[in-house]
């Protein structure tokens, strides 16, 4: 079998879908690994460096005609696919509910696709659960950007010319990006408080040090798989006035509300905005999927009335060899648990509840119903 990593294809994405510290486990496989020329480009590691770990370099082009796996980080363009061998597969993340076209291609033509962002929330698939690792470090990014945005230093200190007072944050959603945004904030001591719809994390909130702010909103919850469910327009509306006050008194809130495969919901209005002190940040982690924040913009920085707007996309890319070690070892965990060694060709299991909830598209059928 043979296995190729690709260099990413987005400009604003330096990451990289293999690293030094983690190959070890892919060539201990047995199989063929092949990679794009530069693919360590973004995260300063040469292409003779991954040469002395024992795997070949190949144009991109040669990497689709030759594999029978290749690992992307983005979805690959059609012709890209017309390339590949029938019954080859594609493994990375497919963003598919913005894809509808590629799977409909891969099925068109025989190819099988493996959307990581598919893995089931269950303990045994945390090894390699991409939306987690990278939100991780998204949530870590969002923070050091938005200081730097700040004309404030976050940490209380107490100086012969004065004492400076903490900065206050506030994290509105609390999933991965938003837990690992408070304890970066703690760690740099500015104050802070989160809200999230899911009454189940103000433990997790309490225990980093933050504030749980409390705002009742009647009946909210979560999906089996932990995601929060849609709130009604009136319970939107009722989050947003009383979230307002606390988006007063902060210089950085951090927005990170997210419903999985829909729209991000629209939390933070001009009217909010426009109450806020002038200096103050706003930070929208969900702009790429709709945006919480009114006004944010795609890899822009907005101005209004004194209150900047970030929405820069990509944020793990911001970290990106510490990116590209937790994707690598996901993308490793998936290939080499599904890898027979003695067929030494990848065993599409759809009992397991990894495989079938991750393999959108096998043997020239759609295999998710979301997608058919
Ligand atoms: P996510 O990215 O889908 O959403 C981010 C956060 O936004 C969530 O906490 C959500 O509740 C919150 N949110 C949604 N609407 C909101 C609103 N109107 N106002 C405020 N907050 C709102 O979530 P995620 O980071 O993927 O994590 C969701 C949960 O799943 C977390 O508890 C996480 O720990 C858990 N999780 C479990 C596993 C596993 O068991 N393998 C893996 C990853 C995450």
């Amino acid at each position: 079998m043979i296995i190729s990593a690709l260099k990413s294809n987005d400009s604003r994405d330096s990451r990289s879908p293999i690293h030094i510290d983690t190959i070890a486990s892919l060539t201990s496989l047995g199989a063929e690994i092949l990679f794009e020329t530069e693919i360590g480009s973004g995260i300063h590691t040469s292409d003779d460096e991954f040469s002395d770990m024992g795997i070949q370099k190949f144009s991109r082009e040669t990497c689709f005609i030759k594999s029978d796996l290749v690992i992307s980080l983005q979805p690959p363009k059609e012709e890209e696919i017309d390339s590949m061998k029938s019954g080859s597969t594609i493994l990375g993340m497919m963003n598919p509910f913005y894809n509808q076209a590629l799977l409909n291609h891969c099925a068109k033509k025989n190819i099988n696709l493996v959307s990581m962002e598919f893995i089931p929330r269950i303990t045994r698939a945390q090894k390699m659960d991409v939306l987690s690792s990278q939100a991780n470090l998204a949530g870590y990014a969002a923070v050091i950007e938005s200081a730097n945005h700040l004309s404030n230093a976050l940490p209380m200190m107490m100086t012969a010319a004065g004492t400076l007072k903490p900065a206050k944050v506030f994290v509105i959603g609390v999933g991965v990006a938003g837990l690992q945004a408070i304890a970066t904030a703690k760690r740099l001591g500015a104050r802070v408080e989160a809200f999230d719809t899911r009454d189940v994390v103000e433990e997790q909130v309490k225990s980093l040090g933050a504030k749980f702010v409390k705002i009742d909103l009647g009946e909210t919850g979560e999906t089996d798989q932990g995601y929060a469910k849609e709130l009604t327009p009136e319970q939107i509306e009722k989050q947003k006035e009383l979230q307002s006050l606390v988006c007063e008194r902060s210089d950085i809130v951090i927005t990170t509300a997210q419903l999985f495969g829909r729209p991000a919901p629209k939390i933070i209005d001009n009217k909010t905005i426009d109450k806020m002190k002038s200096g103050s940040v706003i930070f929208d982690m969900a702009v790429e999927s709709g945006g919480n924040v009114e006004g944010s913009i795609v890899d822009e920085v907005v101005l209004r009335n004194g209150v900047k707007i970030i929405g820069i996309s990509n944020l793990a890319s911001k970290v990106s060899s510490h990116a590209s070690l937790a994707l690598s070892n996901n993308f490793n965990h998936w290939v080499c648990d599904f890898y027979d060694k003695e067929k030494n060709q990848i065993n599409f299991d759809f009992e397991d509840e990894i495989i079938k909830s991750s393999v959108l598209v096998y043997e020239g059928k759609i295999m998710n119903e979301r997608f058919q």
